[in-house]
């Protein structure tokens, strides 16, 4: 019996939070227990049959308790010592970026409504989350059309001297410059919103009294405005379906599973009507489905989450109580958590899990399919292992400065962002993209070297001779398990004789052959290199750009006068871009320590010189940063390898 197993008689019969920690001390899994004694007994005892536990255990080497008051507050803890030690063995949700979700400043004095894909404690009301900002778009659009409310940044609003096009087109009152009434503007505020919660039934009902009125008092005009807006509202409202007819806002749950893999669906349903929903997909997973459930519960609604009145799931769950409790107590409202068993609400459980199902399968397909692709990638290039791992590393300077190497892996032909890398060219200081490849490579093989991990295939954009730069580097490196290709793009076929340009085919570059593999044009082979190649040169000309508007920021500042590195830091730190501080008033200039009026004259002399004047906002709701405008003949892009 190990160490830890022999004490846990000691441990205290009351609720809490487990620690499970590996012989290096680190936590690989934290749960929660009404009774932290018996639960780890069974741990000790090898009681527990779940695959996952008995994988668990060997790894154990000690074991930390914590008790709480009660279940909450085993919950509460539970959650924080996850978001802390992110165990190796606990489940994660990772909110996918592609989520969106909208944003309402209501702690601002003049709130603004603005999508966003980040949810922060900011104050802040947040709607959604949306599957795809297009879903989003159309509610926002109508809001826009019908609620005359601003949609500018708050630097743009601090520093308009007159309305923007939006006051012209009656989509603003234009709070910037004139004087509006709060409470009117507070109104449409209270309008937006319950087009956001899906209200839109009882804001149509208000809008028809304030037009019949309208009309009683002969105000024609404002009854016509009324109408129009009524008419909107009421086209979204055609297009959105009618899930359940309780109206209340609910959230419903579905899981399908086959062996490890689980996927989860969760719809969204407000007032009634199916609004958005999301996705996760899970994987090597072995608890039984009612601890998933109950883990993946706390952690999708912890944060500023919109939690609904009512959430519906598809098992039962032990501490649906504490839950219901945690919750009711955030929303300051009841939540309840149900299983139906019958009913419409049974057949939203169902729906949710044919999504789930249908998500299992597109992704099942999709994965087949990346592996019939990187087969093929191996047949038609004779590699001598399936390429799982593959790498791709592209380079992008401008006339040799600022040069920077990208790397980007693709595992089973799926990008895996978590291994990208971006190196910084530190030896190379003209514009030789040999050597720039040949620092590249030599720095993440000798890393590679320590840490083992090594790709099946490289890719280098380029031809024959980047292609050899990789494979002297490999070689001086002694790693002769990598194979390496080269990709060199089409290139414009001169013909005198011809009316058009025609493109060569692009060419593969394999070791030992002097000619280049001309793959199929439409080939699967050939669309997943292009792909990985081209994920390289966009990752590649990303980083480029950011160092040089960096940079282009660095030489605006320093040429003010009495702008020196310290001033210029406390500037950035402060307003977090040049576009920023362009906006920013003498006043909140003069906020900066060590910054004097006159130089805070010259700053904003400068840089209003220097960068163009906002455009109106976008429809999106956010202005644009504006590119910082490049040197004359400047080229941004990678250098092509042929
Ligand atoms: S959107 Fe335009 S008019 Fe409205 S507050 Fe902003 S700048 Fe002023």
């Amino acid at each position: 019996m190990p160490a830890w197993a022999e004490k846990v008689d000691t441990i205290p019969a009351q609720p809490g939070v487990y620690l499970l920690k590996d012989a290096g001390g680190k936590v690989i899994y934290v749960g929660k227990a009404r009774n932290l004694r018996s639960r780890l007994r069974q741990y000790a005892r090898g009681d527990d049959e779940r695959c996952q536990v008995r994988f668990l255990l060997p790894k154990i080497a000690s074991v930390e308790t914590l008790v709480t008051a009660n279940d909450k507050e085993a919950l509460i803890l539970e959650n924080n010592l996850i978001k802390q030690y992110k165990p190796r063995y606990n489940i994660r949700l990772k909110d996918d970026k592609s989520y969106v979700s909208v944003k309402v400043t209501v702690q601002d004095p003049w709130p603004r409504i603005l999508v966003t894909r980040r949810i922060v404690k900011d104050g802040s009301r947040y709607f959604g989350p949306y599957d795809s900002a297009a879903s989003v778009r159309e509610t926002l659009d109508t809001i826009r059309k019908v609620i005359p409310l601003r949609t500018c940044p708050d630097a743009v609003f601090r520093n308009r001297a007159r309305p923007c096009l939006e006051y012209q087109i009656k989509r603003c009152l234009a709070p910037c410059c004139l004087p509006v009434d709060r409470e009117l503007y507070q109104q449409y505020l209270r309008e937006a919103i319950l087009l956001l919660e899906g209200k839109s039934q009882q804001l149509v009902r208000q809008l028809t009294q304030q037009m019949e009125r309208a009309a009683e008092e002969l105000r024609f005009e404002d009854a016509a405005r009324l109408r129009d807006r009524i008419r909107a509202i009421e086209r979204t409202q055609e297009r959105q379906q009618v899930m359940a007819h309780h109206g209340g806002d609910t959230d419903v749950w579905g899981m399908y599973r086959e062996g490890g893999f689980l996927e989860v669906e969760v719809l969204f349903l407000r007032q009634g009507k199916l609004t958005s929903h999301q996705r996760y997909s899970l994987t090597d997973l072995e608890f039984p489905d009612e601890e998933i459930l109950s883990m993946l519960l706390q952690q999708f609604y912890q944060g500023e989450r919109f939690i609904p009145d009512e959430i519906l799931i598809p098992v039962e769950l032990d501490d649906s109580r504490t839950l219901e409790e945690w919750l009711s107590e955030r929303k300051q409202q009841r939540v309840t958590i149900h299983r139906p068993q019958r009913g419409d609400k049974l057949r939203l459980v169902e729906l949710a899990r044919e999504n789930a199902a249908q998500g299992f399968r597109q992704r099942q397909d999709a994965s087949a399919q990346r592996q019939r692709m990187c087969a093929e990638l191996a047949r038609s290039l004779h590699l001598k292992r399936f390429p799982h791992r593959i790498e791709c590393f592209d380079i992008s300077n401008f006339q040799g400065r600022m040069a920077v190497g990208s790397q980007v892996t693709f595992i089973d032909g799926e990008p895996d962002k978590n291994e990208y890398r971006r190196y910084r060219i530190k030896t190379v200081h003209q514009s030789d993209d040999f050597a720039m490849m040949a620092e590249v490579l030599e720095r993440r093989f000798a890393r590679a070297k320590e840490e083992g991990v090594i790709p099946d295939l490289i890719v280098i954009d380029g031809g024959k001779g980047q292609l050899n730069v990789a494979l002297e580097v490999l070689r001086s490196l002694g790693i002769d398990s990598v194979e390496a290709v080269g990709l060199a793009k089409d290139r414009v076929e001169r013909n005198p004789h011809a009316v058009d340009l025609r493109h060569s085919e692009e060419r593969v570059f394999l070791p030992g052959r002097k000619n280049p593999v001309i793959l199929r044009r439409h080939s699967n082979a050939l669309f997943l290199l292009q792909r990985i190649r081209d994920e390289a040169h966009r990752f590649a000309i990303t980083y480029h750009r950011k160092l040089r508007t960096r940079e282009r920021i660095r030489s605006l500042l320093d040429a003010i006068p009495g702008v020196g590195p310290v001033r210029r830091r406390r500037l950035l730190r402060q307003f977090g871009s040049v576009r920023r501080i362009r906006e920013a008033s003498i006043d909140e200039l003069l906020e900066i320590p060590g910054i004097t009026r006159v130089v805070a004259e010259r700053i904003q002399a400068a840089l209003r010189a220097a960068i163009p004047e906002p455009r109106p906002p976008s429809a999106e709701g956010t202005v644009p940063e504006e590119p910082l405008t490049a040197p004359t003949g400047a080229k941004t892009s990678s250098l092509e390898g042929d």
